[in-house]
């Protein structure tokens, strides 16, 4: 961004601020909400729209070079992150008495032309893969080289799901084998059988990776077809052409290949197994009853090299004690990781992640503020992460979730922050999985009270749930909820606040041109953060834990760490 332009924009805040300043009281009014202490209150009504401005105005400069994790533009971010928790008197709560929690990744790029995979029938010729327009994979192991020749089972959807009742694996062992397998999850219109139109986390292609690793599969083939996966061959392969980290020893992910094949190389993949139409197949393994996984005359020869680079990013972790012990603490997150620099993009090549997630990022910082600076403490602690490597895959929210600040069982609430468009004061919320929580009256009536109605998700089929840092810790059992604003705000009708949502999508989501704007209005971006302190204050107050409604996806997770 140009420096005159920066002073302009600088100026344009303080006009803004001095405005709202003027008007807080009238135009702020946190609303009475029974068990809401009246000190409480005022910390929530402290949460100021030119503070969230500039945080996110900061966190994408173009100075912090898209806070790529492990670069200089993401620990930059970090200890931006950090220094202001230290200013708002928000106690550390990372590693070592610091803010700072370590997580240790491994990024794995696979190079293309040293890299060959063949299909090797039990008679006749082989066949080689070309790499990128038939095949993409990546080793999840981080080791430089890998080297085999081994079975392929064809096992359907790749979903072992009791309480469906349903096991794509039944009679087969994948163990030192390639795992052949369907994109998306059994198609069905009956809510009790994989949630009819709504996507479980059986649909996603990472739990098909974590299933098979599980078994200990050498590999994954994850058919590709583009109606089942919802976007096209060139998505995997571009998603693929660049390098992807993961935990470093994570014991889910422990595939020499982690691979996609594309539509047709599955067909010739199935004729040369003697299993006939592939589309006819698909078909068949979505019919409960009617697949049996088969291992085919077929093995996958493959030599696989890596470039593997190992680093550190941090999570940073404040915390704000309450009047009693940590054992119903409230976590609030938001991941501060963008895409960083692309050198291969001519022009602006920097990802400055302005709404995805600086936005999150103002918000959080501004409810560790009211938190900190409070009259009075809530009843238990509250903690607040703001998270690495998200956009690699929700990876330092899995860290935290596998080393949280105090025990999973002891944490009530998880509320997550991303990507929340600060075009103006949203009427509706879209808060993914608080419908499947015991808290959820609460979270109604605060709801109502704050002028916000609660829209059921507008795209289930997109699995929503899946995808931001509250998956990390709700699959550990932590009730989590995402706050999202729906499309309604002041002053417009829905089919403006679809137009601005759209808009954005279509010209800046993950590209460099999400960028701060100085007409962007916060005031929305408060009211979210405003909404969702009251949540998490009155979550901390609750006289007994939060769980998952009976027969969530969840519940046995938060069973099992209650059970410690
Ligand atoms: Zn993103």
């Amino acid at each position: 961004m140009h420096h005159k332009l920066i002073f302009a924009v600088v100026t344009a805040g303080i006009v803004a601020a001095t405005f709202v300043h003027a008007q807080l009281p009238a135009a702020n009014p946190i609303p009475e909400i029974a068990g809401l202490p009246s000190g409480a209150r005022a910390a929530a009504a402290s949460i100021d729209p030119e503070k969230i401005r500039a945080h996110v105005r900061f966190l994408s400069l173009d100075l912090l070079e898209g806070r790529g994790p492990g670069a200089r533009g993401g620990e930059l971010a970090a200890e931006y992150i950090a220094t202001q928790f230290a200013l708002d008197g928000v106690e550390p709560a990372g590693d070592n008495g610091t803010y700072f929690q370590y997580v240790p990744l491994v990024a794995v790029h696979t190079i293309e032309d040293k890299t060959k995979f063949s299909l090797v029938p039990a008679t006749g010729q082989p066949v080689d893969l070309a790499y990128g327009t038939e095949i993409v994979s990546k080793d999840q192991t981080g080791q430089a080289t890998a080297d085999f020749d081994v079975p392929i089972v064809f096992v359907g959807y790749g979903i072992d799901a009791p309480e469906y009742n349903w096991n794509d694996y039944a009679g087969v062992d994948v163990k030192g084998k390639i795992a052949l397998m369907i994109v998306n999850q059994p198609p069905s219109e009956d809510v009790k059988f994989f949630k009819g139109n709504a996507l479980t986390y059986y649909g996603r292609w990472t739990y098909k990776y974590e299933e098979a690793a599980r078994r200990g599969a050498v590999g994954v083939l994850l058919i590709h077809r583009t109606d089942l996966a919802a976007y096209g061959w060139e998505v995997v392969r571009n998603s693929q052409a660049v390098e992807k980290s993961y935990l470093q020893n994570d014991p889910s992910a422990t595939l020499r290949a982690a691979a996609w094949i594309q539509h047709d190389v599955a067909q010739k993949l199935l004729t040369l197994g003697g299993l006939g139409d592939l589309d006819n197949a698909i078909d068949q393994a979505g019919k409960p009853g009617a697949f049996h996984a088969v291992e085919l005359p077929v093995r996958l020869r493959a030599h696989i090299e890596s470039r593997v680079r190992r680093y550190v990013s941090d999570n940073v972790v404040g915390r704000v004690p309450g009047v009693s012990a940590d054992n119903q603490a409230v976590l609030y997150t938001a991941h501060y990781d963008h895409l960083g620099i692309d050198p291969n993009v001519k022009g602006d090549n920097i990802y400055n992640g302005a709404a995805d997630n600086g936005t999150g990022c103002g918000i959080l910082l501004e409810l560790a503020r009211a938190y900190a600076q409070s009259s009075v403490r809530p009843p238990h602690a509250v903690y607040f992460a703001s998270v690495t490597a998200e956009e690699q895959g929700l990876l330092g929210s899995q860290y935290l979730g596998l080393h949280p600040p105090v025990p999973t069982a002891q944490m009530a609430l998880d509320l997550n922050y991303d990507m929340l468009l600060p075009v103006g004061i949203p009427r509706s919320a879209s808060l993914g999985n608080a419908d499947r929580i015991d808290f959820w009256p609460t979270v109604q009536r605060v709801a109502k009270a704050f002028d916000l109605a609660l829209l059921p998700d507008p795209n289930p089929r997109a699995g929503h749930a899946y995808r931001s840092d509250h998956f990390s810790l709700a699959r550990t059992g932590i009730p989590a909820v995402s706050i999202g604003q729906g499309s309604l705000f002041e002053g417009h009708d829905e089919a403006w606040g679809k137009q601005q949502a759209q808009d954005y999508v279509k010209n800046h989501y993950h590209q460099p041109s999400d960028e701060y704007r100085a007409d962007w209005d916060f005031r929305g971006n408060a009211k979210m953060a405003r909404f969702g302190f009251v949540l998490g204050w009155l979550a901390s107050e609750q006289p007994k834990s939060i769980e998952w409604l009976p027969g969530d996806e969840f519940e046995a997770a938060r069973k099992a760490s209650h059970a410690q």
